[in-house]
């Protein structure tokens, strides 16, 4: 099977796995698992953050943030198709007890003066805007990177009205790697920033979250909360640290095999990609085909083909460490047989 699913289907490295048996541990409720210190410092660092805290998922640490920026009540600025408010159970509504309202956006990007208008004033009847939610690159959109100068004027706005601004940074470094600069040109323009190790990174287990040290004592307390203080947690913390030093780079080679089966699906007739493939994510209608994206799905999976569907005739293909080049051409070759 060539799986091209999503960038969460890989497995750990070697060297991870080895990581993992070499790890030192401790209790990290305590603070004293000396990996888990290592990997948040290493972490806070590489984000340009004064702290940081290792999450069980993208999911909980998303919830972490709304829960740690917002009180009840509250209402939350984001993207209309983005994954805290499409794909997280509508836990922050369940969990933090706030309202969410939603923004478009051109291909993840929000217009700052459409936020501005957004923020609500001291009128008694209205909801307090407890927080603002940037996704990049944006899962939805199909991978797409939202610019620097987007968040920018974003954090600007919310700035002015001292509102805190949280990034989804799922895939953040597939932003930066895409445009190759580094991660801080981004986070620079949030109060704080969530980022998979367990997706193109190639950790088995977790996330990070990061912001100023006020932002992280209470985090912590909001995981405890939550039930993710974990105990001898360093076995999952090794390969976060080999994921952070050693599999960004790479990330390009991921956004390299996009872009190849991209402009091949361009001569397949009957499909249509209808992203901009930025970075590591292929969007692709396939309604031309006279078949739905299930139908499609199941085509492709008898031959060998794995995807997911993303709306009644669009399907999405997920490139990553585990799908080499020439697996990609080879589900290339498929694509070319299914009718
Ligand atoms: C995957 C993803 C998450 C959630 O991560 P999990 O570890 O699967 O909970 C959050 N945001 C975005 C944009 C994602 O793609």
């Amino acid at each position: 099977m060539i799986d091209l699913r999503s960038d969460t289907v890989t497995k750990p490295t070697a060297a991870m796995k080895q990581g993992m048996i070499d790890a030192e541990v401790g209790d990290d409720v305590y603070k004293e698992d000396p990996t888990i210190n290592k990997l948040e410092e290493l972490a806070a660092e590489k984000l340009g953050k004064e702290a940081a805290l290792f999450v069980t998922s993208g999911t909980q640490g998303n919830q972490i943030a709304v829960l740690t920026h917002c009180v009840s009540g509250n209402e939350v600025l984001l993207e209309k198709d983005s994954h805290i408010f499409y794909y997280e159970g509508g836990a922050i509504s369940a969990f933090a007890g706030v309202q969410t309202r939603t923004i478009p956006s051109v291909n993840g990007a929000m217009n700052p003066l459409e936020i501005e208008s957004a923020i609500r004033g001291q009128d008694i009847h209205e909801p307090e805007t407890g927080l603002i939610c940037i996704e990049n690159t944006h899962n939805r959109a199909g991978g797409s990177v939202v610019p620097k100068e987007n968040m920018k004027g974003i954090y600007q706005v919310a700035s002015k009205h001292h509102v805190p601004v949280h990034l989804d940074g799922a895939r953040l470094f597939n932003a930066a790697v895409a445009s190759n600069c580094s991660i801080k040109n981004f986070t620079q323009y949030t109060t704080s920033v969530q980022i998979c190790l367990s997706k193109g990174l190639g950790a088995p287990v977790g996330s990070i979250i990061a912001g100023d040290h006020k932002f992280i004592t209470k985090a912590r307390k909001w995981r405890k909360r939550l039930g993710g203080g974990l105990r001898q947690a360093g076995v999952l913390a090794a390969p976060g640290i080999i994921a952070l030093t050693q599999m960004v780079e790479r990330l390009a080679i991921d956004h390299e095999n996009a872009s190849l089966l991209a402009s091949g699906i361009k001569n397949v007739s009957g499909l249509e990609v209808v992203n901009t493939v930025d970075t590591n994510i292929v969007l692709v209608d396939v309604s031309k085909k006279g078949l739905n994206s299930k139908e499609y799905l199941e085509r492709l999976k008898e031959n060998g083909v794995l995807a997911v569907p993303f709306g009644p005739s669009l399907i999405r293909f997920t490139t990553h460490y585990d799908v080499s080049k020439e697996q990609v051409q080879k589900a290339l070759a498929t694509l070319n047989t299914i009718h």
